[in-house]
């Protein structure tokens, strides 16, 4: 069981991560380490590894592996960050993100699916993971400024509360545009008020609802 799904992870690393240009080493081991099949419902167990997102239930989604490890690759984590993920889902990107950094807080807004997510943490033994049910739109004010933000659902801009969270110097990543097709932006703060942008490509998320966002 356990070196089924660890060679099916090694192979998801070989085939979809390094030749589409996923090259910073400590994502590619974070990849081949964390258990992404543990993060589904054991139906879903025999697909965990490939090349697509799948459904978590409540209409969401857990990402693409490719997409995780880009999203993950764009921050440069060098290890001793704080940072904020927006839409927990599955919980599996925040483990990844759990790997790299020293500490992630973590908000999910529908409480079924961060009870779910919390209960992965722990049997996992993510230690490092701090998660709360609300409206991620509104960033999360007692732990800023952030070292890196995260948001993996799809919004019409970037919620304001997120850009004044993060830290000068540090980056942002979120999926910008419509309601079903998105790119993927990268955003560096290089002061109160200016930052660089960078598009990595087009994409799809599930929306992300609340106050700075659409509405339900
Ligand atoms: N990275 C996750 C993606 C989950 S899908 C994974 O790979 O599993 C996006 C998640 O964002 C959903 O669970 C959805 O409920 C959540 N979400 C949407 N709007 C939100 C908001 N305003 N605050 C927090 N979470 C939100």
């Amino acid at each position: 069981m356990f070196n089924e799904y660890y060679s099916k992870r090694q192979q998801m690393v070989d085939t979809q991560l390094i030749p589409r240009g996923i090259h910073d080493i400590r994502v590619l081991n974070a990849m081949r380490k964390i258990p992404r099949h543990l993060f589904l419902d054991e139906a879903l167990w025999p697909q965990a590894y490939e090349d697509h997102p799948l459904p978590i239930g409540e209409k969401q989604t857990i990402s693409q592996p490719y997409i995780v490890a880009l999203m993950t690759e764009a921050l440069q984590l060098k290890g001793k960050e704080k940072i904020l993920e927006i839409g927990t889902g599955s919980g599996y990107q925040t483990a990844i993100l759990a790997e790299l950094a020293e500490q992630v807080y973590t908000i999910e807004r529908i409480p079924v699916i961060a009870k779910r997510a919390r209960k992965t943490f722990d049997e996992l033994k993510c230690t490092n993971i701090v998660i709360t049910i609300s409206d991620g739109t509104r960033g999360w004010q007692e732990h800023a400024p952030y070292d890196g933000i995260i948001v993996t659902a799809a919004a019409p801009r970037t919620p304001n509360p997120l850009f004044e969270q993060l830290e000068i110097g540090c980056k942002l990543v979120i999926p910008i545009g419509d309601e079903h097709f998105q790119d993927l932006m990268l955003y560096t703060k290089e002061g109160e008020d200016t930052h660089k942008e960078e598009n990595y490509g087009g994409c799809r998320f599930v929306k992300l609802i609340g106050e700075h966002s659409w509405k339900e």
